[in-house]
């Protein structure tokens, strides 16, 4: 027997956006624990916006476990919350959401990295130069000193945990990065989004930076651009089926659910999505080949193999819930019918 140290992580009850928690509890196991071994566990709901002072306790459910990759013998296990009869609580976006292993999903998570109360390398005063070079750029005037530290440990660290952590790059911003995470089945894409934040905010905090996933932190009024979380996607029948009328159907239901979908795709989009810096304006759909102003990018790769393949929706956010968002992309799929 050794002793692991489980840190149970959850997302509390804040709006509209969810802040991760945990904590950690020490137990004997004779090696790496698996799910099934993983106790359930209690906390103190009154002080995550989760219940009342008077009835306090809510109960943590294990969902998917990983090793940590910066401790030994120590797992991140990654929790639902539970009501006290062990009904899903409220705030839990996980539970009950649509899935399909044969939905395949890659999110390209945008932030800013922050320190001081603005992005990571501007200077006091003002701004540094204008947009053009930061994007995929190299060098201390583009990058600073400290953020491909960070962004680099970031993904060995996701990469030593399991998360199918994909790419990274600098953008367009200064201060801003994105990683991409791909998966199969919304809840464990999704999942690999939720613990990946969680390792790059807990790495930040040795550097005394903050991560910024509001979706315009500069605000509208200057030339900067926005943090998106394009999510990806394809199911079994769009990768193997497909066709001009399946897809044109398709987004056809895109359109008449587009008040749906941007519901769940993020806080404060409006301030993103002006037809401005690659967006379409948040009460307009359209799709287009390669176009990054649409609201649905189709890749050449999808036409070109006679529309099939994934597609880019380019309007959730980067503080969207990708359990959220990957479910109302399921909703609106299985409003289509297929033959
Ligand atoms: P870009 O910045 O050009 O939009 P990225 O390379 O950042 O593109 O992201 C593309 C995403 O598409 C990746 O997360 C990748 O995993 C995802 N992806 C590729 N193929 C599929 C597929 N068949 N189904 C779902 N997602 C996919
Ligand atoms: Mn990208
Ligand atoms: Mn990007
Ligand atoms: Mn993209």
């Amino acid at each position: 027997m050794a002793k692991y140290k489980l840190e149970y992580i959850w997302l509390d009850g804040y709006e509209p956006v969810a802040n991760l928690r945990g904590k950690t509890q020490v137990k004997d196991f004779d090696a790496f624990p698996t799910l099934e071994q993983l106790p359930l566990w209690g906390f103190d709901g009154s002080s995550t916006r989760q219940a009342e002072g008077k009835s306090s306790d809510c109960i943590l459910k294990p969902v998917a476990v990983y090793p940590d990759p910066a401790a030994d013998k120590k797992a991140l296990v990654l929790c639902e919350v539970l009501l006290p009869d062990g009904t899903p609580h409220p705030s839990n976006g996980r539970a009950g959401i649509l899935d399909d292993p044969g939905a395949w999903f890659g999110f390209e998570q945008e932030y800013f990295l922050y320190q001081d109360g603005k992005p990571l390398g501007f200077p006091d005063q003002g701004f540094p130069y204008p947009q053009g070079e930061y994007y995929t750029g190299v060098g201390f005037k583009n990058v600073g000193s400290i953020a491909r530290e960070i962004v680099d440990t970031h993904l060995e660290y996701c990469l030593a945990a399991g998360i199918n952590h994909e790419g990274i790059n600098a953008e367009v911003a200064k201060g801003q990065w994105e990683f991409q995470i791909f998966g199969k089945g919304s809840k464990k894409a999704a999942d690999e989004v939720w613990i990946a934040r969680y390792l790059l905010i807990r790495l930040c905090e040795k550097y005394e930076v903050d991560v910024n996933f509001h979706c315009k932190p500069l605000g509208v009024d200057v030339d900067w651009n926005g943090s998106g979380m394009h999510s990806n996607f394809s199911t079994e029948y769009l990768r193997t089926v497909g066709g001009k009328e399946y897809f044109e159907a398709l987004m056809a239901a895109f359109d008449k659910y587009k008040n749906e979908h941007i519901a769940v795709y993020g806080p404060d989009n409006h301030l993103r999505l002006t037809g401005l810096h690659e967006t379409q304006s948040i009460d307009k759909f359209n799709y287009g080949i390669a176009n990054r102003g649409a609201s649905v990018r189709v890749p050449h790769s999808f036409v070109n193999n006679g529309y099939k393949g994934y597609l880019e929706d380019r309007r959730p956010n980067s503080q969207g819930d990708p359990y959220k968002i990957a479910s109302r992309i399921l909703q609106t799929i299985a409003t289509v019918p297929t033959k």
